[in-house]
């Protein structure tokens, strides 16, 4: 599933090469995972330039000039591809947007979950505005986290993961971010400490910019590929631990894996 990292570096990939483009085609090839909000569909998209790129938690969006924008959401397995003129095109594409250049750009979603809006204004989209700050937004200070993450109960990885409280962590990078703060998933959020919460705040920050750094230069233009080789905890169950040697524990609940470490991690476990 895609999170803040991901999204973060096809942001900036597309920020570079997508400004200026003109849209010269656009096809919808499964209506399924495609939202119209200005019913004219895809070709609402032709002729326009492209004049930005944005994200916001797990929301990328590209700016179409004054009044159009196609805001992708890509849930649990969207991806977009990027072609060069002439590069042969792979897996089966949800929607087409061919640029005046010759270079192509495609959503692929194996799952059919994600979605695309093509909208007049980005707080049309579904969900949009209701995202609490971006998990990286800078005016996100230790102090604003504090207490957007009082007004939350219940296990502090589910509240992590809730694009209300901060916008951007999904199942893995909440994994990391509780490992590096060595604080158990399974903590309730109104049990921890203040020094704590600081600890969850500053390993939010430091494991989603490492993220950034190491996906910046592993993805490249392969903007489609899930680069996850480099996490630490989640996943890895049944491996060692990197900091004290114990093996890495993996629960799965909910059709999610919850990767931890008892040993740097404790906490009373309440469900098996
Ligand atoms: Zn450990």
């Amino acid at each position: 599933m895609p999170e803040l990292p991901d999204l973060e570096v096809v942001r900036e990939f597309l920020g570079r090469v997508l400004p200026g483009e003109v849209v010269a085609g656009a096809r919808v090839a499964r209506p399924i995972v495609v939202r119209d909000l200005v019913s004219e569909g895809a070709s609402a998209l032709v002729g326009r330039s492209v004049s930005g790129v944005g994200r916001w938690g797990k929301y990328l969006w590209i700016d179409l000039g004054p009044g159009m924008c196609l805001t992708v959401n890509p849930k649990l397995a969207g991806r977009l591809a990027w072609y060069r003129a002439g590069e042969r095109t792979r897996g089966r594409p949800a929607l087409v947007i061919e640029l005046r250049s010759g270079r192509e750009l495609h959503y692929l979603d194996a799952k059919d979950m994600g979605q695309v809006y093509i909208t007049h204004r980005l707080d049309e989209v579904p969900g949009f505005a209701e995202q609490g700050p971006d998990a990286l937004d800078p005016s996100l200070t230790v102090e604003t986290f504090a207490a957007r993450l009082a007004r939350f109960r219940g296990e502090i990885k589910g509240v992590l993961t809730r694009q209300e409280f901060v916008a951007g962590i999904g199942n893995a990078y909440a994994d990391e971010i509780l490992y590096e703060a060595r604080i158990s998933p399974f903590r309730r959020r109104t049990q921890l400490t203040a020094a704590e919460v600081e600890r969850l705040y500053e390993a939010m920050r430091t494991i989603l910019s490492e993220a950034v750094a190491v996906l910046r230069e592993r993805v490249g233009e392969r903007i489609d590929l899930e680069v996850r080789d480099h996490l630490r905890v989640h996943g890895r169950g049944g491996a060692r631990c990197s900091r004290c040697g114990r093996t890495i524990s993996e629960l799965r609940a909910r059709q999610r894996i919850t990767s931890f470490c008892r040993g740097c991690q404790p906490g009373t476990l309440v469900r098996g």
